[in-house]
């Protein structure tokens, strides 16, 4: 891969001095980790919508299902503000071809999930989402989005990085030949993958594509994009990548010889009973068909859906 993954992410997290006071909350692993294979789209909806540095704390109040950010102490309501600069913003980001975007958590303006919300009388449930991030999520539905703190747990970093890396796959894919043919192909290539987030969409997934011929193509992969993203959506468990290991067994069962299976089976016995890694079991898989060659499994993204280096089945 040589050009970057394009990630939007909240200004702040990089550590640009937008915060109300001047400050930043700086994320290293973005910054240090992430940024070998992501080139970052910064955006500060509160700077750029017009406001000032330092400025005044805001909040959400009011009515939970359309609440009006407003300043604190002084009360100035800055939503038409914020609305006009979304509206702007995210035509400009449609151009970007994002593949996800980083949001920093808790804010009014910025925060994904379980932002304050405060309302005379009953406190302030963290039932809300910022402004923008709303804004964001309604004009693209199917980007991978996550928040930093939420980045800390292993398997939501996994899981988020994974569908990045597949959102950009599949952006490449429908940029190029598109055809039928080729989804054939891009389908096979990502079974194992789609199956360890679900194999109902892996079922579902694989009648559209067996009927993709009587469906118009851009019919067909605007539901099979929607589909993707949906079962990348959901969380890959560690019993359900132990079905996925068994499947990849059984693709052994005549070529390996027993003492081979049997040290495969244990590593997936370790992993079922979480002693070892994801990557303990997948590394001896990965060794088996280097050894031995199994076209329909080296082909598969699941044994490498993200750069190694990254080590996020290392945790998982
Ligand atoms: S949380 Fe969002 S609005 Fe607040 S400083 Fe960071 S980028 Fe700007």
């Amino acid at each position: 891969m040589t050009a970057k993954i394009k990630l939007g992410v909240s200004a702040c997290l990089l550590g640009c001095p937008v915060r109300y006071d001047g400050g930043h909350k700086h994320d290293h692993y973005i910054t240090d980790t992430l940024s070998n294979y992501f080139a970052f789209t910064a955006v500060c909806p509160e700077v750029e919508c017009g406001l000032p540095v330092p400025r005044e704390t805001m909040r959400l109040v009011g009515d939970p299902d359309s609440p009006r950010l407003v300043t604190t102490k002084t009360g100035i309501d800055h939503t038409e503000k914020m609305q006009a600069f979304c509206t702007g913003k995210l035509l400009e980001l449609e151009k970007e071809d994002l593949c996800g975007f980083i949001f920093k958590k808790n804010s009014p303006s910025s925060g994904l999930y379980r932002v304050k919300i405060h309302r005379q009388g009953s406190g302030a449930p963290r039932s809300g989402q910022g402004l923008f991030a709303g804004a964001f999520t309604k004009r693209f539905p199917l980007l991978p989005v996550e928040e930093e703190g939420r980045l800390n747990d292993p398997i939501l970093r996994e899981n988020f990085i994974e569908k990045v890396f597949c959102c950009f796959r599949w952006k490449t894919f429908a940029a190029g030949e598109a055809n039928y043919k080729n989804l054939i192909t891009f389908h096979a290539r990502h079974k194992l993958q789609i199956m360890a987030h679900s194999q109902s969409h892996l079922s579902r997934m694989g009648k559209l594509v067996a009927a993709g011929k009587t469906i118009p193509v851009q019919e067909l992969l605007s539901q099979y994009e929607y589909m993707l993203m949906e079962a990348l959506s959901l969380k890959a468990t560690v019993k359900k990548n132990v079905n996925v290991l068994q499947h990849i067994a059984g693709y052994f069962k005549k070529t390996l010889p027993r003492d081979d299976r049997e040290e495969l089976q244990d590593l997936i016995s370790r992993y079922a009973g979480h002693t070892v890694p994801l990557v303990v079991p997948l590394t001896l898989v990965n060794h088996y068909l280097r050894k031995q060659g199994v076209e329909y499994l080296q082909d598969q993204y699941y044994l490498e859906p993200h750069p190694a280096e990254l080590m996020l089945r290392n945790h998982v």
